[in-house]
């Protein structure tokens, strides 16, 4: 019986199919996306073209030549994320783009955000002098909407970071219900979207800056990612820092074309694929070899997470499926979400491409690596 595989009409090609054919073949099961997607030829094609045109015609001219591309990547980015008049700058990844959002604010210290927020994020808050608070949530780490509301006109922090997506946990969280509360009190809302671009709906939230990788969901090159603000949010010293750094321009390209590519698929079509993904991925997985599924079957997310029979080490299990079976998951740590994990997962995170075929392969490797 099929899990994932997608309904088709005979001689009708799938959005899976497409992107998988749109890309390197994969040598084994790849099912690592929250960590770093593959990349299409067009966009490894894009960064290598632009290297040459740089070699060509000189990187400062390249750059230039470079502009419309990158236009329509922040068009992209406009459009995802329902925030028509932001300002759009490329960045070097998520880190980096709370990194300059916090430095750049000046007044009062203390933020709310999830239990379950992500490890490094709380390292770049305290760094930038940041108390922080927790957000109410249920026993799954999902926000409590209506106790937030209420501790929110209670006692109003300067800011909320909210995180619509773990890199621990598959648990979608309603971005757009905090953000609605905090426009009611007047807080500023920043959106760690490093796992929700490209894969739940990031539109329209209303926040006042949403940043992202290039690397996971959106399936574009390492080392870049974007960071989307209501205009005027930077102050103008931030704003030139950035727009005078050493940055990859080819890299910003091809995450331009990755953008691209999605909106083409479609990000409904997408999103839609990558619910049912992980509700496939779930059934096959839960219950395999004594591992468990944290989320619920229908969680609209194509994030699972494993917890490890007792006296099985994750990390151990990451590596001898790549090592026996040429699988490629996460090892999960409880650094990722200090507040929230107590021990070790694994992370399991097909793209639209999983097949039937995979996902039997995994779990019969990950029946033979726990016995
Ligand atoms: C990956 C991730 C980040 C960090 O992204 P980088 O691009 O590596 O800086 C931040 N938040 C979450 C939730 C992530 O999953």
């Amino acid at each position: 019986m099929s899990t994932v595989g997608e309904m088709s009409t005979v001689g009708e090609v799938t959005l899976g199919e497409r992107w998988r054919a749109a890309r390197p073949a994969p040598a084994g099961v790849h099912v690592d996306s929250a960590a770093c997607s593959r990349q299409s030829f067009a966009v490894i094609d894009a960064a290598a073209r632009h290297a040459r045109h740089e070699a060509e015609v000189g990187g400062y001219v390249a750059a230039e030549a470079a502009a419309p591309a990158l236009e329509a990547g922040r068009a992209a980015v406009r459009a995802l994320t329902g925030m028509a008049d932001a300002d759009v700058f490329f960045t070097t990844g998520s880190g980096h783009a709370l990194d300059i959002l916090l430095g750049d604010r000046p007044g009062e210290r203390r933020l709310a955000c999830l239990p379950g927020e992500f490890g490094p994020n709380l390292i770049t808050m305290q760094r930038h002098g940041f108390a922080t608070l927790p957000l109410p949530v249920d026993g799954s780490g999902r926000l409590d909407v209506d106790a937030a509301a209420d501790a929110l006109a209670h006692d109003p922090p300067a800011l909320v970071h909210f995180t619509i997506l773990g890199s621990h946990s598959g648990i979608a969280q309603p971005a757009h219900a905090i953000a609605e509360i905090c426009r009611a009190h007047g807080i500023p809302i920043i959106v760690d979207a490093a796992q929700g671009f490209a894969h739940l709906d990031c539109a329209g939230i209303g926040a006042d800056a949403l940043y992202s990788s290039s690397r996971k969901w959106t399936a574009g090159p390492r080392g870049v990612g974007m960071l989307a603000t209501r205009p005027g949010l930077l102050s103008e010293p931030a704003v030139l820092r950035l727009a005078h750094a050493e940055v990859n321009i080819g890299l910003h390209v091809a995450l331009s074309v990755a953008l691209g590519e999605h909106l083409a698929a479609g990000p409904d079509a997408v999103r839609a694929r990558l619910r049912d993904v992980g509700a496939g991925t779930r059934t096959v997985l839960d219950g395999a070899a004594g591992w468990t599924v944290v989320e619920p079957v229908g969680e609209p997310s194509a994030i699972t997470t494993l917890r490890p029979p007792d006296g099985v080490d994750p990390m151990t299990v990451r590596s001898r499926l790549l090592a026996e079976h040429a699988i490629v998951t996460t090892y999960l740590g409880p650094e990722r979400a200090p507040r929230e994990m107590t021990r070790p997962a694994l992370r399991i995170s097909p793209h639209v491409d999983v097949t039937d075929a995979d996902l039997a392969a995994l779990e019969a490797a990950l029946i033979a690596v726990t016995r």
